[in-house]
């Protein structure tokens, strides 16, 4: 990544000659690729019309003038000041591909997440746009204006119904779609264009349109009191024609969606439009028809589109012809021209920060656009992210609470299993303990489904030997493989690195290798072996890697066809089925000790969450934690559905150690094949960015080089240097300050991560 970022932010001043000072039309260009920084070149006069920013362009760079792309974010009249500059040679676009806004909403993520503008552009314009996916160069035909009355002129019969044809036509029609009305062939039409009474033009046309069925409409639901007090807030909020962020702390089924949805058919009734961005997880057919039955005109970006199925969603964003856009992180970019709302539902998913650069979190984008846009954001969550909740306690943000659930459903009733306590308690060998078997027979009894959380793919989570106790691992990520029973394979879960399952220890040769620890594949056995007669079915990345799989999982799963449903963290999110009246939390406590600062949050937003899968229908829910750490403060407030006395437990925690949300912070990951190299190079940046911080942010606790919590990646060794500060903009000057003029080891790869959430 970084032997790009190490020249990441300087300026390549174009090669400037003398001329007198006259004022000249000057374009301003960042490139998509190639040097950072922001290029100026003279606009010649046959491209003064079509220049504009927001649209890309061709321009010479560099010595040997080579040819680059690149986008104009700014077209001024300037004195240039004694310097000739080069002439612009193209303009690429008929449009322009962002708005002024959009121009600077990608500058300030670029200048946030120390990221070049033109990469922040590149991911803010989606691929197909860019491309023109589903376009193509068409001729279209139209009667030329000098034709009168068509019956006066002397035109054999066919001619003349074609021209008549195209005569009646409403639009410009392509020589086939002529032929086709006119039921001809393409002779009449060349005659026609002959003799001049056709004439054509040259125009991008799309090759299709996405028709959407029509859905039926339902009504908004009558509003409870916590509901009504809610959309008042908002009501309130869109009204005033202000920026205010509102956060809603709402219980697993309290109707926070309703809420957003008749606070958008406000918005919407001003003409103006909403971004509603959710988890892509949580994309689902239901979630789109929900938006769908309620609202015209929804644009419902997920990551199945094709680059033209994108494409034209964009097209129809930007031309005001879509109310609501629901989608997943990148739908902070929809070009919405009037946008009056922002609503982004579970905001304390990681999902929403982008893991390679731009590594822009949504809500911090979302927050940029409302408060420019002068618009609410709205944030919504069962378990809210500490720094979001912080926000609130601090006054930033207001705090909306909806403590209950609709229809008066009481909460599930939450007990934990100590897995501690004697073997006995879990049956021979198995993971499902005595009382949550029970507890599964009781329900499957009652006609109720059941829903089991185990957050770890595979079958045997590692292997081990006995004798001299080697765990097989991957050699190019010096991790455990995992066994997957159905190839009978052992595999790298980072880089897919695989091996056939082991009989004999690799290292002493050794028989009796053991395969221990269950992941989803050994719960699934086992919940077979218990459960014969009873339809079940797994869903992790392995069994649900088809398109429309989990969709197809969930509806068989909905209709009561399959009784258990177990899974990773994919099951834990967003679900609402009624009959689900028992979860069960196989080993809750898996993440709890990662080397992460939000290891605790993190166990807490899983538990809390799955729990809320059950108790939304009349027959009440259930729900078994089993743990070895009954008594963690994360498990407990879990357990009693207690957001604020988990935030009360963390947030001391965070304090004292200047972690988030009460410091910034910076994360550097270098990574190279040689260690000693790379170890090296991490020193220097460290030392680098020391300094740096000495002058500019004095405070600031710069940790590291360590080796990171995964040593070992694809090969590559990984380091990382940890900075931590009260004063994040000083930090984040500091951290672009050492890439200047810093030269990169051929294959060393460092990358900067601003406000970083993966901490492995
Ligand atoms: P949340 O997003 O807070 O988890 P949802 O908005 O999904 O909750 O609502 C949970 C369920 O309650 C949905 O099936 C929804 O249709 C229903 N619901 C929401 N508000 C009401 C209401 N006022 N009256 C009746 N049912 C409601
Ligand atoms: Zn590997």
């Amino acid at each position: 990544m970084s032997n790009e970022q190490q020249n990441l932010f300087d300026i390549e001043p174009e090669a400037w000659e003398f001329d007198d000072a006259a004022e000249q039309r000057v374009a301003d260009v960042v490139l998509a690729t190639g040097p950072e920084g922001v290029f100026s070149y003279l606009v010649p006069e046959s491209l003064l019309d079509a220049i504009e920013p927001g649209r890309r362009v061709e321009a010479p760079l560099g010595k040997g003038n080579r040819k680059v792309v690149g986008y104009c974010v700014d077209v001024a009249t300037r004195k240039v000041g004694g310097r000739t500059l080069k002439p612009l040679r193209a303009v690429l676009d008929a449009r322009r591909l962002l708005s002024p806004a959009m121009l600077r909403l990608s500058r300030w993520i670029s200048e946030y997440y120390l990221c070049r503008w033109g990469q922040v552009i590149e991911a803010v314009i989606p691929a197909g746009v860019r491309s023109q996916a589903g376009t193509r160069e068409a001729t279209l035909l139209s009667v030329s204006p000098q034709v009168g009355a068509i019956h006066r002129l002397d035109l054999p019969e066919k001619q003349a119904h074609v021209l008549k044809t195209l005569a009646g036509s409403r639009k410009p029609l392509t020589a086939a779609q002529l032929a086709r009305l006119a039921q001809c062939t393409t002779a009449p039409i060349n005659a026609l264009r002959k003799k001049g009474l056709i004439q054509s033009q040259r125009e991008r046309v799309r090759n299709f349109t996405l028709e959407e069925a029509r859905t039926a409409k339902e009504d908004q639901l009558q509003l409870n009191d916590d509901q009504q007090a809610a959309l008042d807030a908002l009501l309130a909020a869109i009204r005033r024609g202000e920026h205010e962020t509102i956060l809603i702390h709402g219980v697993t089924g309290s109707g926070k969606t309703e809420v957003y949805m008749q606070a958008i058919s406000e918005v919407v009734s001003y003409g103006r439009q909403a971004i509603v961005l959710v988890p892509e997880i949580s994309l689902t057919p239901q979630t789109r028809e929900r938006f769908r039955r309620r609202f015209d005109r929804v644009a419902v970006l997920h990551s199945h589109l094709t680059d033209s199925e994108r494409a034209w969603h964009w097209e129809q964003i930007a031309q005001g012809n879509v109310s609501v856009v629901v989608g997943a992180r990148s739908a902070i970019f929809a070009p919405t021209p009037n946008l009056g709302l922002i609503i982004l539902d579970e905001e304390h998913e990681a999902s929403f920060k982008q893991g390679e650069a731009p590594r822009y979190h949504a809500r911090e984008v979302a927050l940029r656009r409302a408060e420019t846009e002068e618009i609410p954001l709205v944030l919504g969550s069962a378990t809210p992210s500490l720094e979001s909740w912080h926000r609130a306690s601090e006054g930033v943000y207001r705090l909306v609470e909806m403590p209950r659930r609709v229809m008066n459903l009481p909460l599930p009733d939450v007990a934990t299993v100590d897995m501690r306590a004697d073997i006995d308690n879990r049956g021979p060998r198995g993971a499902i303990s005595r009382q949550l078997l029970a507890a599964m027979k009781v329900a499957l009894d009652d006609d109720g489904q059941i829903i089991l959380l185990l957050n770890r793919r595979g079958f045997s989570t590692h292997i081990q030997c006995p004798q001299c106790g080697e765990v097989v691992s991957c050699p190019h990520c010096d991790i455990a493989l995992t066994h997957h029973r159905h190839q009978e394979i052992a595999l790298c879960h980072y880089c897919e690195y695989q091996i056939l399952a082991p009989n004999t220890c690799p290292e002493c040769g050794a028989s009796g290798i053991r395969y221990y620890g269950s992941g989803t594949q050994k719960l699934e056995a086992e919940v077979r072996a218990r459960f014969p007669h009873v339809a079940c079915l797994r869903m992790d990345t392995d069994s649900m890697n088809r398109p429309g799989s989990h969709e197809k999982a969930l509806d068989a799963f909905r209709s009561g066809e399959i009784k258990i449903l177990l899974g990773t963290q994919m099951i834990a999110k967003g679900l609402d089925f009624p009959n689900v009246t028992l979860v069960g939390v196989i080993n809750s406590d898996t993440a709890l000790h990662l080397p992460d600062f939000r290891a605790s949050e993190r166990t807490f937003h899983l538990v809390t969450q799955v729990a809320g899968r059950t108790g939304r229908g009349a027959k009440g829910g259930r729900v078994l934690v089993q743990t070895l750490e009954p008594d963690h403060d994360a498990i407990q407030a879990a357990v009693r559905h207690d957001y604020v006395r988990f935030a009360n437990y963390e947030l001391p925690i965070r304090r004292e150690h200047g972690y988030p949300p009460f410091a910034d912070m910076v994360r550097i990951v270098i990574r190279g094949p040689k260690q000693n190299e790379t170890r090296g190079f991490a020193e220097h940046l460290a030392a680098l960015l020391k300094t740096a911080c000495a002058t500019l942010d004095a405070n600031a606790k710069v940790r590291g080089p360590a080796p990171a919590a995964i040593p070992k990646l694809r090969g590559n060794y990984r380091f990382h240097i940890q900075a931590q500060s009260l004063r994040g903009e000083r930090l984040r000057e500091a951290a672009r300050e050492i890439s200047v003029g810093l030269k990169t080891p051929e294959d060393v790869q460092w990358i900067v991560d601003v406000d970083p959430l993966d901490m492995l």
